[in-house]
């Protein structure tokens, strides 16, 4: 037997014991003639003792760091106890020890505050998954595993393995191809997800399935995306958008009860996508803290219409809002006393290629209810004070504007929210809060196309009274610039987000399950009967063989876990993750393949004179 106990159990009560450890040495410490070593496993560390006796086998065979150590000894009660580590009452006075086998030294050393920069732990994974931060990591990633696997499991979901050589059909993000052999000429693509094979199953009856599954997408990586990452996926029949949204809020919930201990006793809120870019700019709004956005003016269409004309900043001969075609504000609370620097660095801030505004206005709303502000000279104290209260500013507050093309300013003052909250310790890491994000338009136009695209996927259902506009309406856009104006502009989707603090981690729709309306759909999507017919006609034949009605939903599996674990990385949580570049810097892929596995695949590379 290799081992009795763990490096992580035992205890006072466990005085007295014979007991055999085995795991890697983490340090050594000499003390004279003794010599003290930690030795660690995946449960903890526990202290070794080694008297003199064992010091000429010591000096034979000496030790070093990542060792791998069988040792036999007596459990004794510290005089010098450790509080914290769980063994820490207790270390164990070596009679025997056999080295197990031998390590050179490692690349950084293996302990919570390393040595190793990223790169280096990367090519290191193997050694880097030792820390105790990175496992902590990985343990929690298995808890959300296994308390999505047995909530659903509970409510009679069946884990249905679906194949990860299927049919190229590029539609959202690029496919990763794989080569046939067998089929010279021909590729097989990885899925980016396993959306229609869950719907087939609901065709064959299973009426609730899931999988935790890999996704692969070969997209340009934006920070924290991986090309191949893991959604809790799944679908069911028989359902309208509630039944899904009550049930995955139920798996939410119980995840975070088993995983964080926290009981989310509330509803979760719900919010349509409009209400949603009108408030907070954004699709996916922290609700942590509020600082909702004021319209002074906007191009938004809200509820079918333009709500924000611009009344209150209007006709003061303010050139940079007159031209705007949004003005939008918000309320910082609490730092109207903000200085000049602070202003002008946030103004900088805004500036930003990223943010990409031509500058920042500000009124300061001071605690004796005077107003001051970079646009005196336009605006009188009575037109602060009503943009002010516009803003629901309160004395003390600093409000923000900014103004410019509708979608990017919208976009900058979201950005700027966050950062305000962010500065202003209003996201605070140890606060949860869902929401569901309701009612996508169901298409975005395509400017580079000059045609709609699927905002979720070409699978997606239309609000049932929506139907209708987009069956009696030519797709074709006219004129791009009135886009806004086609009624396709106005069809909202059954789809739904689920948002926590900022993140969408969660997102699925009630599905087309009519053949004939999902014809409609991809024509509508610019593709032609033909195309259609190659790319999907697998599904559409389906659709005749009496397709349930049925929806589903898909989770970022990877980003949940990231967020509660506290972390702003994925990678974090994933044992053998890709770097930025979509390199994995351990195996050193991709890597080429050598002539005979190119020809046999009948492949000549068209880049020969790439230097690899
Ligand atoms: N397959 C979708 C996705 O990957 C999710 C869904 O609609 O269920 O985003």
């Amino acid at each position: 037997m290799y081992r009795t106990h763990t490096c992580g159990e035992l205890r006072k009560s466990d005085a007295g014991k014979e007991i055999t450890l085995a795991g890697w040495v983490q340090t050594i410490r000499k003390f004279g003639a003794i010599t003290f070593i930690d030795l660690r496993d995946r449960y903890g560390i526990t202290q070794l003792l080694f008297g003199e006796e064992l010091n000429d086998q010591l000096s034979a065979s000496p030790l070093g760091r990542e060792f791998v150590l069988q040792v036999k000894g007596t459990v004794s009660e510290r005089s010098n106890k450790n509080p914290n580590i769980p063994t820490g009452d207790i270390e164990v006075k070596i009679g025997s020890f056999k080295v197990l086998n031998k390590s050179v030294t490692p690349p950084f050393t293996i302990q919570d505050d390393t040595d190793g920069g990223d790169d280096l732990r990367m090519k290191f994974r193997y050694l880097d998954l030792r820390r105790n931060e990175v496992k902590k990591n990985i343990e929690l990633r298995y808890s959300v595993n296994r308390a999505a696997r047995n909530y659903l499991h509970e409510k009679n979901f069946m884990d249905i393995e679906t194949p990860f050589l299927i049919k190229s059909t590029p539609e959202g993000a690029r496919d990763f191809v794989v080569p046939s052999r067998m089929n010279a000429g021909q590729f097989y693509a990885l899925p980016q997800s396993p959306q229609t094979f869950k719907q087939l199953l609901m065709v064959s009856g299973y009426d609730r399935y899931y999988q935790v599954v890999k996704c692969f997408r070969d997209e340009d990586l934006r920070a924290d995306r991986q090309p191949e990452f893991t959604q809790i996926d799944c679908e069911m029949s028989f359902v309208e958008q509630d039944d899904i949204l009550n049930m995955f809020e139920g798996m939410i919930k119980h995840i975070f009860q088993e995983v964080k201990g926290i009981e989310i006793k509330e509803k979760v809120q719900r919010m349509t996508w409009e209400d949603a870019m009108w408030n907070y700019g954004n699709d996916k709004p922290d609700i942590r803290f509020e600082m909702k956005i004021a319209n002074l003016k906007s191009a938004f269409l809200k509820d079918g219409k333009i709500q924000a004309t611009g009344e209150l900043i209007n006709n003061a001969n303010f050139n940079v809002f007159d031209k705007a075609e949004t003005v939008v504000a918000i309320a910082v609370p609490g730092i109207a006393e903000y200085s000049r620097k602070q202003t002008d660095e946030l103004t900088e801030w805004v500036k930003r290629p990223q943010i990409g505004m031509q500058g920042l206005v500000y009124i300061k709303c001071a605690a004796d209810g005077t107003y001051k502000s970079s646009v005196d000279k336009f605006y009188d104290s009575s037109r602060l004070e009503a943009i002010a209260k516009f803003a629901h500013a309160r004395p003390g507050d600093m409000i923000f504007i900014l103004a410019g093309a509708e979608e990017r300013t919208r976009k900058a003052i979201s950005e700027l929210r966050l950062e305000m909250g962010q500065r202003l310790g209003f996201r605070k890491k140890d606060e949860f809060k869902l929401l569901w994000v309701l009612d996508f338009p169901l298409f975005e136009y395509s400017p580079d196309d000059n045609r709609w695209v699927a905002r979720h996927h070409p699978f997606t259902a239309p609000k049932p009274d929506h139907i209708e506009i987009m069956i009696n309406n030519n797709p074709v856009i006219e004129n791009a610039a009135e886009y806004l104006k086609h009624p396709y502009s106005n069809i909202k989707a059954n789809a739904y987000d689920m948002v926590l603090n900022g993140n969408e981690i969660g997102g699925g729709s009630i599905r087309i399950f009519q053949r004939d309306l999902q014809e409609k759909m991809f024509a509508a999507l610019g593709m032609s009967k033909e195309e259609s017919l190659h790319k999907f006609g697998f599904l559409l034949g389906a659709f005749e063989y009496g397709a349930p009605p049925h929806g589903g939903i898909a989770y970022g599996f990877d980003r949940l876990c990231a967020i509660l674990g506290g972390s702003e990385s994925i990678r974090d949580f994933i044992a053998f993750p890709k770097n930025n570049s979509g390199r994995d810097v351990m195996l050193d892929a991709p890597s080429t393949i050598d002539e005979t596995q190119l020809e046999e695949l009948s492949i000549q590379l068209r880049t020969q004179d790439l230097k690899f």
